[in-house]
């Protein structure tokens, strides 16, 4: 029975994610999300329902589009793959409980935004908003949190983070931070609660770091999103189920 709940939440994953690939490039670029249906970029080639199955028509077409045998991006089945596994995988960590639904759409807010981020440098509004208005009415519903609790969930990070932006442009004479990242704090810390969502930036550094070294050796472009890297962080905190606040209370009252 677990095992067919798992299997369902892979499956709800993979098509979400095939919808978070299109919603993630569309919404940059200023395109309905309904209109027009999928088509190749290419040949303008409508898609079937059996070539928009996720996973499974990249492998029957053989990563060809069915008309003109233009490659598609192996990309696309490896996100779909990946959002079917991290669906699977907060059913797996939370179960039946108000944070599978928590976890299920701070999961897909990151995953657009790990996109558009990555390929367009642009966290969209859109999903900022409508992840931060459903986190808060979840929250106050499903959780029985005080407004007065989740206002400080949310803002506590987004200052921090815009206190640190203010900081970096300081010191490197640039912007050395995107409006988007700091908007997505807000979504952190009605996910995450304001404690983790700072643990999460700290983290985020850590990883963004190597990365950023052998760029910069590479001597590529060194202006990196930083959203993927905030993002990947938040993913480890929310699974890790780790609760700092706790620990913050046993310190402080003993
Ligand atoms: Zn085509």
């Amino acid at each position: 029975m677990e095992i067919a709940i798992l299997v369902f939440m892979f499956i709800l994953g993979t098509l979400f994610g095939s919808f978070f690939n299109v919603v993630g490039y569309r919404l940059p670029n200023n395109m309905s999300i309904v209109k027009p249906g999928s088509h190749c970029p290419n040949c303008k080639h409508k898609l079937s329902p059996l070539e928009l199955i996720p996973i499974l028509s990249y492998i029957f077409l053989g990563g060809k589009c069915k008309k003109c045998k233009k490659k598609i991006p192996i990309f696309y089945p490896i996100f779909e793959l990946i959002t079917g596994l991290l669906f699977a995988f907060s059913y797996y960590i939370f179960g039946f409980s108000p944070m599978l639904l928590v976890s299920l759409l701070f999961v897909s807010t990151v995953l657009i935004i790990m996109i558009s981020d990555i390929k367009y440098m642009i966290i969209p509004d859109e999903v900022l908003i409508f992840s931060t208005v459903f986190l808060f009415i979840i929250r106050l519903l499903l959780f029985e949190y005080s407004i007065w609790n989740i206002l400080l969930d949310m803002l506590i990070p987004f200052v921090f983070l815009l206190l640190l932006k203010l900081f970096g442009d300081l010191i490197f004479k640039k912007e050395s931070m995107g409006g988007g990242d700091i908007k997505l704090m807000l979504v952190f810390g009605l996910a995450l609660g304001w404690e983790m969502s700072v643990v999460a930036v700290f983290l985020s550094a850590f990883i963004a770091f190597p990365v950023s070294l052998i760029s910069l050796l590479k001597k590529k472009e060194h202006v990196l999103p930083f959203g993927p890297y905030l993002s990947i962080a938040a993913l480890i905190m929310l699974f890790s189920k780790l609760d700092i606040s706790n620990i913050i209370d046993i310190l402080i009252y003993k």
